[in-house]
Order: C-alpha cells, then sequence, then structure tokens
C-alpha cells in the first residue's frame, strides 16, 4: 500500500478502490496511448489491454517516452507491455498486436469497463466512439496536433458524443501527412485524459471539449450539447461499425498473410508488418 500513498491522501480511497477494480481499453500504444497507459498502471489501475500493430522507429523515440533505442524495431505493444511491467506488477497487461475495425472492435470495447483513444486517425477514433456509444462504455478522446491538443469524455447516454462534432468525409488527405509534435503534447494530452477518467469515477465529468494551446499556456473549456441528428448518438445508425464509412488509404490496415515470428518488410512507399496473428501494412513515413 505503501506504494499508492500520496494518491490514496489525494483521490481517496473510495476512488482509490474504483480505479484498482477498473478495466481499460488503450487503443494505440504510441506517443499518446504509451503516456495514457504508464499513467493508468502507474495509479494502479485493475488491468490494462493495449492495442497496436505498429513497430518503434527512429521517429516516435523524440515523442513518445516509453521507447528507448534499444526498442527500435520492436513492436510497440510487446515494448510498453515490458515497460508496464517494470512501472507497476501489480497490474495485469495484455498486449495485441492489432488494429481496430468493424469486425474486432466491439469485441474489444465490450471487455473493458472505460477506453482511452491514442489514435493518430480521425477514422479510427470515429469507429472506436461507435462502438463505445452502442456499448454504453466511457471513452476518453484526444486529439494531438502540433502544441495543440482538444480532450473530451464521452459518457454514452448523458453527453455529446465524438460524432456529434467530429466529421470524416472518406477524405484522407490529412491522414497521410505527417503530423508534427514534441514529446509534451500527447503526455499532456493523456494526463489530461487520465485526470478525466478520475473525475468520472468521482462523478464530475461536464459535456465539454477542452482545448489546450501550449504555446499559449491556454486551455479553454466549451460547453457541448448532443446533437439529435448525430448518427452514432441520436440515431444509433453508427456507420463506422456498419462499415458504410471505410478507412483511408494511409490508415494501418489487417492484409492477407502471417509469419512464424516477426518480420518487417520495407518496401518504397509501405511497410508490411506480420506477425503470427496477422500481417498489416501502412504508408511509410
Ligand atoms: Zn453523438
Amino acid at each position: 500500500m505503501e506504494r499508492y500513498l500520496r494518491e490514496v491522501l489525494t483521490i481517496g480511497k473510495t476512488v482509490f478502490d474504483k480505479v484498482r477494480a477498473t478495466t481499460a481499453l488503450v487503443v494505440g500504444c504510441g506517443a499518446l496511448g504509451s503516456s495514457i497507459a504508464e499513467a493508468l498502471a502507474r495509479l494502479g489501475i485493475g488491468k490494462l489491454v493495449v492495442i497496436d500493430a505498429d513497430v518503434v522507429e527512429e521517429a516516435n523515440l523524440s515523442t513518445a517516452h516509453m521507447f528507448g533505442v534499444e526498442d527500435l524495431g520492436r513492436p510497440k505493444v510487446d515494448a510498453c507491455k515490458e515497460r508496464l511491467r517494470s512501472v507497476n506488477p501489480d497490474v495485469e497487461v495484455v498486449a495485441y498486436h492489432d488494429v481496430i475495425d468493424p469486425s474486432n472492435v466491439e469485441k474489444y470495447v465490450g471487455f473493458a469497463d472505460v477506453v482511452f483513444d491514442g489514435l493518430d486517425s480521425l477514422y479510427a477514433r470515429l469507429l472506436l466512439n461507435d462502438a463505445c456509444v452502442k456499448l454504453g462504455k466511457p471513452l476518453f478522446y484526444a486529439g494531438v496536433s502540433g502544441e495543440y491538443i482538444t480532450v473530451k469524455a464521452v459518457v454514452p447516454g448523458a453527453m455529446s458524443c465524438l460524432s456529434c462534432f467530429l466529421n470524416y468525409d472518406g477524405d484522407d488527405r490529412n491522414a497521410c501527412d505527417v503530423v508534427g509534435t514534441t514529446v509534451l503534447a500527447p503526455t499532456v494530452a493523456a494526463s489530461l485524459q487520465v485526470q478525466l477518467f478520475l473525475n468520472y469515477l468521482r462523478g464530475r465529468v461536464k459535456d465539454e471539449l477542452i482545448l489546450v494551446e501550449l504555446d499559449d499556456l491556454r486551455l479553454t473549456r466549451v460547453e457541448l450539447s448532443r446533437n439529435p441528428k448525430c448518427r452514432s448518438c441520436g440515431l444509433r445508425e453508427f456507420p463506422y461499425l456498419r462499415g458504410e464509412i471505410r478507412p483511408g488509404s494511409c490508415e494501418i490496415r489487417r492484409i492477407e498473410g502471417r509469419t512464424e515470428a516477426l518480420q518487417i518488410t520495407t518496401g518504397t512507399s509501405y511497410v508490411k508488418i506480420c506477425y503470427p496473428e496477422g500481417c498489416f501494412e501502412r504508408r511509410r513515413y
């Protein structure tokens, strides 16, 4: 208990016990997802499930504080799992080499009590939002672009969801761009997402979007309300889950095949990553 002494002094035993009893799903274990996962592990979350199919590259070392040079070429979730174990062996960590798609997202979300968005793709986060709204699971979202951060809690039924105000029209030009940032923005965003989770456990989350402009050190809170015509929480049509809206060509995606051991094939414009569980392909940056 000595490990959690300062935390319990801050959040109280009741909230701490709720943290210990929670299973959290973190989708994406890059700069944002790994910061979320590390904070949850240090808080003593009951169980942590992390999903990512990508491998650590040199460009990740400047933005994700979980990875070191020894992790280059390793699957991100393997490096995350190893680090999380050393951060807090009390926490059960389950790692999947996978990406979410309409065929599997409900299975992953269904096992979790709460869900964290550690993604860098608008399509994938709206798919995740569909699954969370349909299954009634709280979702903690963050978007990071440069030094600009947006964060929001989505408690289905009680407040607006991401589809109420975000739109993905299949135009993937932005998804193909490399979005710049520093190690600071994902770390701040992850801290805010996990703080929203603690506030949710205290029954203190509001329907609002929190915007942070780090270069100006400005934090703005924008009040939101549900859009009755929202195709996710309003009309409950869930177009992403139904496959009506498809991912763009720059998204990491599952392709045919599998290998006995990890195999990375680098082409001129694409990287193919194969595991015993299956193969994935993404555009090369
Ligand atoms: Zn909505």
